[in-house]
């Protein structure tokens, strides 16, 4: 029997890069997956690879930021399947790049409302449903959310990382209780769409992201950022029973990028 088999799984961002490589596998492990994504055709090409081995997937077009639309996916999540047993919070953007004196409010607010208020409401949305019989919540911060960026004009983004730290430790303690569970999942550099207009020039990011060399000149990594797919492994374990006595904890995947 697979061992994630009868569980329903939420995962937002699941239509590119980690969330993509997370619903795949989860689904692989036998659990039913909803894809909560604004991007409706990246989605739907997923539930669509998903269903090709057999799996089962929604999707549901809705912008994580948005408090109505959230709730209203989990909703349809429940009509679908009756149930909610894993969510991964999982979408995120990088945001505007922008020295702190040019970032507008709107910039501010538009990458703290997609990856900070979208985990709130995530794991607010799960509790009514989760309540009764446990679950499991994983969050995607950032190896950058403990530490500063390696690049100026990425405040917004660090600060939005930090805040899903403090707040899924938060849930993680109110939820006990009820056998939820929520940990948090610190990337490092992670090769998947994200950086695309962000950093365009990917040569001048890695020369920031690594900058030490072993005495032979060798670089640790050798400047290779992780697969989507690696994570995925990661999420599998936090969405199972074999990791039924960890909360409130914060797991770097990274191949010692935090180190550096
Ligand atoms: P990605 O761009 O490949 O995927 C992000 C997904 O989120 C996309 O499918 C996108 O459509 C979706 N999304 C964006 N805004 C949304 C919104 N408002 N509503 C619904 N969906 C929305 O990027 P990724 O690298 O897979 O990013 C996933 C998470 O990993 C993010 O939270 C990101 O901050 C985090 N992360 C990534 C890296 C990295 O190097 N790639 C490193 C650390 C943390």
């Amino acid at each position: 029997k697979q061992p994630l088999y009868g569980k329903v799984a939420i995962v937002t961002g699941g239509s590119s890069g980690i969330g993509k490589a997370s619903a795949i596998a989860l689904a692989k492990k036998g659990a039913k997956i909803a894809l909560v994504d604004l991007k409706e055709e990246n989605a739907d090409k997923v539930k669509k690879e998903i269903s090709e081995f057999g799996g089962e997937a929604i999707v549901t077009d809705t912008d994580v930021s948005d408090t109505n639309r959230m709730e209203e996916s989990y909703l349809q999540v429940i009509k679908q399947w009756g149930r909610i047993d894993i969510v991964f919070a999982n979408a995120g953007i990088n945001g505007k790049v922008e020295p702190i004196e040019d970032l507008t409010t709107d910039d501010w607010d538009q990458t703290l409302g997609t990856n900070l208020r979208s985990t709130f409401l995530s794991v607010k949305h799960a509790i009514p449903h989760m309540k009764d019989k446990g679950g499991s919540i994983i969050i995607t911060s950032s190896i950058n959310g403990t530490r500063t960026f390696k690049n100026f004009g990425m405040a917004a983004y660090s600060t939005s990382k930090a805040g899903q730290v403090a707040f899924g430790k938060m849930a993680a303690l109110e939820l006990a209780r009820y056998r939820i569970r929520v940990n948090i999942i610190c990337p490092g550099a992670i090769d998947t769409n994200i950086g695309e207009n962000t950093f365009p020039d990917k040569e001048e990011l890695k020369k920031i992201q690594i900058p030490i060399k072993y005495p032979d000149g060798s670089q640790p990594l050798e400047h290779k950022a992780g697969k989507p797919e690696q994570v995925a492994d990661l999420v599998c374990f936090l969405s199972s029973d074999s990791s039924s006595h960890i909360t409130g904890t914060q797991i770097f995947i990274d191949g010692a990028e935090s180190l550096l």
